[in-house]
């Protein structure tokens, strides 16, 4: 039994239309650093998801009535009692994900800073007026909110996720409909509380906990009561969840998945460089679609920079995330295990060298040593499919060409990151980089003040700053005549 400070926060029904329900059905989350079950969750089923989206839908017009200063109040109530309460968030978090418990209070920071932003925005949605095409005529533009949202979010950030959509979507009036993965429902149903305790109406956020995610997905993009699927996870899942919203011509966001280059040139500070990739690949044990999946060092410091980066990562501690001075928690189960160990048994097959770890880890269960192999070519699968795992694939190229055509070589555009000095190089390769996002000299890009999100078969949309609020809103034009 977790040890919590506020009991109530381990929510175990799902919460619908403002109401704590079970229907008899239930599924096991389980820790993945012990294999424990942490507690059975209601299982709901397809006519409960109709039952939520009816009472979103019902509760659409009052809340998109309130001004953007009572919505924006509620969230920010919301956001002060998810930091209050972020001991007890940060431990389910933990508990049911794995990641270290430093990293799990980190994302629940990041998630509220996205509730606080949008509640500032809450009062910002400003539309416009059009000079008229006209003498008599008038032209006003307003922003309307979408409607009812439905959202299926993934399990490397069991909060963020959701935070990053729902924060938006109720700033400007919409409601919605959260389905967390079923890996880690336990962080949306703790969030579902303090929501209500916030004040959030009933039936403006639902959270539908269920094991099978396809017929959730399906009725969310059938009903007609949804008008936009927001969904977080990988690229095939996003193409089905875009098919099956066609034949209702819903709005979609798309975060789908990355296969992030990092790109170390020789003017680069090698040091920062090991600092950034560090950050960059190693954080929640590799598994973020903006980790860095391919990093390629240029051949003037491939020497320093592998040996120096090597040096970091063999001290990286592995365990458990309860314990103290953790770095890498386990993977989330066994499947992403194998994917880990068959990306690297390709790469070694194919002539690259493991220089640190390389092995299931000691302890068992689904952890893996962090991992850092060299002699890296384009032929290997880890240039074209995320490892989302805690290994290091370094490549050696010469020149700046060479580096943008090989990060280029992707279906995918999330994240791209890169070390440089040279004014003249920062400007070319960042503008020639095919990424939504670029770190430049950092490792670290995500913050709520700026736009997160894809370009190429990473996605649609942006999720937080002054633009996220986009997502969720309609444009209404009006044209006035006789004036
Ligand atoms: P990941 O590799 O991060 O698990 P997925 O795309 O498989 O990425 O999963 C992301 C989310 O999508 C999870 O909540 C999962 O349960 C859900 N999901 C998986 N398959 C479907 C589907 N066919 N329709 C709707 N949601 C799905």
């Amino acid at each position: 039994m977790l040890k919590l400070n506020d009991p109530a926060l381990l929510e175990t029904r799902a919460y619908v239309n403002g109401h704590w329900i079970e229907n008899g059905s239930s599924f096991p989350v389980l820790n993945p650093a012990t294999g424990e079950k942490i507690a059975d969750v209601t299982d709901l089923g397809v006519e409960d998801v109709a039952r939520a989206i009816d009472g979103a839908y019902d509760a659409k017009a009052s809340w998109a009535a309130k001004t953007g200063k009572e919505r924006g109040a509620i969230l920010r109530k919301w956001h002060d009692l998810m930091l209050e309460n972020i001991d007890d968030l940060a431990i389910i978090l933990t508990a049911e994900m794995g990641k270290p418990l430093t990293e799990a209070k980190g994302e629940i920071m990041y998630g509220a800073s996205y509730v606080e932003w949008f509640a500032e925005e809450a009062k910002r949605i400003y539309g416009d007026v059009i000079p008229g095409h006209q003498p008599d005529k008038r032209i006003v533009v307003m922003k309307q909110p979408v409607g009812v949202v439905g959202s299926i979010t993934p399990w490397n950030f069991p909060n963020a996720m959701i935070a990053r959509k729902v924060a938006p979507a109720l700033a400007v009036g919409c409601t919605f409909i959260a389905r967390p993965a079923e890996l880690t429902p336990l962080s949306a149903l703790a969030m579902a509380v303090l929501g209500e305790r916030a004040g959030i109406p009933k039936g403006v956020f639902s959270v539908i906990p269920s094991s099978n995610a396809s017929a959730i997905g399906k009725e969310l993009c059938a009903n007609t009561k949804v008008a936009k699927i927001t969904f977080t996870g990988s690229t095939r899942v996003g193409k089905i969840l875009m098919e099956q919203g066609a034949a209702t011509v819903k709005k979609v966001s798309m975060e789908l998945g990355g296969n992030a280059p990092f790109i170390v040139f020789d003017d680069a500070d090698v040091d920062a460089a090991v600092e950034g990739a560090l950050i960059a690949k190693y954080r929640n044990a590799g598994q973020t679609c903006v980790c860095a999946n391919r990093i390629y060092v240029q051949s003037g410091v491939y020497k320093e920079f592998s040996k120096k980066l090597a040096e970091r990562v063999s001290a990286l501690s592995v365990g458990d995330g309860f314990e103290d001075g953790v770095a890498i928690g386990p993977l989330i189960n066994e499947a992403a295990l194998s994917k880990v160990e068959a990306h690297l048994s390709d790469a070694i097959a194919k002539g690259a060298e493991i220089v640190t770890g390389g092995c299931r880890h000691a302890r068992g269960g689904t952890f893996f040593e962090p991992t850092v192999i060299t002699g890296v070519t384009r032929g290997m699968q880890v240039q074209h499919e995320e490892t989302f795992g805690p290994i290091a694939p370094l490549f050696e190229f010469e020149t700046e060409e060479e580096a943008v055509e090989l990060a280029n070589d992707t279906e995918f555009g999330l994240a791209g990151y890169f070390y440089a000095k040279d004014i003249s190089r920062v400007w070319r390769v960042a503008e020639r980089l095919e990424t939504g996002m670029v770190g430049i000299n950092t490792g670290l890009i995500s913050t709520e003040v700026a736009p997160f999100g894809g370009i190429k078969q990473s996605g649609q949309g942006r999720e937080g700053s002054k633009y996220g609020a986009d997502d969720y809103l309609e444009l209404k034009y009006m044209c006035f005549g006789e004036i």
